[in-house]
């Protein structure tokens, strides 16, 4: 019932405390040690919640516990080793802002990308690469469209918001993201979905974005 018993490096525990957190909140406890074994999750909570730090934290602790070079294409290509979609430009900013913070201080380059406003800044710091990519799904796809980003490099996918993105019209955008030709396979990645709801529609999206995944409601 603490950040300490979950087995996250110090240099992450130091950043939760220099955050205020001091103790998980329930979607936190559950979905922490399922992400750090490694597992697919399929997670049910609100905004409010502390859902974006539940998969924030063991992400940014297994970059650090097992560093992979960071891969930027001789053609500016850069490869991200993680990438989170959401459905607004606001959640998405959140995402980064509260990714920079964990990290803050480690060798981890965050990115970040959204639609209605110029994509040139937002595609340098791309071009500089990125171990976390965090976008809204179509400016995501203005920038794989134009091979700045590729995902062969993919070790976690999260899909935030499910629920909404679907209700945005976004799906066909993240199905072309996680059925994209560079995607690396589900069993070769994390794959891990939010939704505040889980109708019919959000399962079947489970089913077929997940591998073999546990599932946590709180
Ligand atoms: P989220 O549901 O991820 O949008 O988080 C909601 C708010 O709760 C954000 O402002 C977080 O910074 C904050 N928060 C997340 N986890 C904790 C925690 N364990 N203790 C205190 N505040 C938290």
């Amino acid at each position: 019932d603490s950040f300490e018993s979950a087995n996250l490096r110090k240099y992450v525990l130091d950043n939760i405390l220099k955050s205020g957190y001091r103790k998980p909140t329930p979607i936190q406890k559950h979905a922490i040690p399922i992400i750090m074994n490694g597992r697919d999750l399929m997670g049910c909570a609100q905004t409010g919640s502390g859902k974006t730090a539940a998969f924030l934290l063991p992400i940014i602790n297994t970059l650090l516990q097992d560093v992979r070079e960071l891969v930027v294409g001789s053609n500016g290509c850069a490869e991200p080793q993680v990438v989170i979609v959401s459905p607004t430009r606001e959640l998405t900013l959140q995402i980064f802002n509260e990714a920079r913070k964990f990290a803050y201080g480690s060798i981890l380059k965050i990115a970040v990308a959204y639609g209605g406003t110029a994509v040139r800044h937002q595609g340098d710091n791309i071009a500089r690469g990125c171990h976390i990519l965090v976008a809204t799904p179509g400016r995501l796809h203005d920038f794989v469209d134009r091979s700045r980003v590729s995902f062969e490099s993919v070790r976690f996918v999260v899909l935030d918001e499910a629920d909404r993105m679907l209700d945005m019209g976004f799906m066909p955008a993240v199905e072309k993201m996680m059925e994209h030709p560079t995607m690396v396979k589900p069993a070769d990645r994390q794959t891990l979905m939010f939704s505040a709801t889980f109708p019919e529609d959000i399962q079947h999206l489970a089913g077929r974005f997940l591998n073999n995944y546990l599932f946590v409601a709180v």
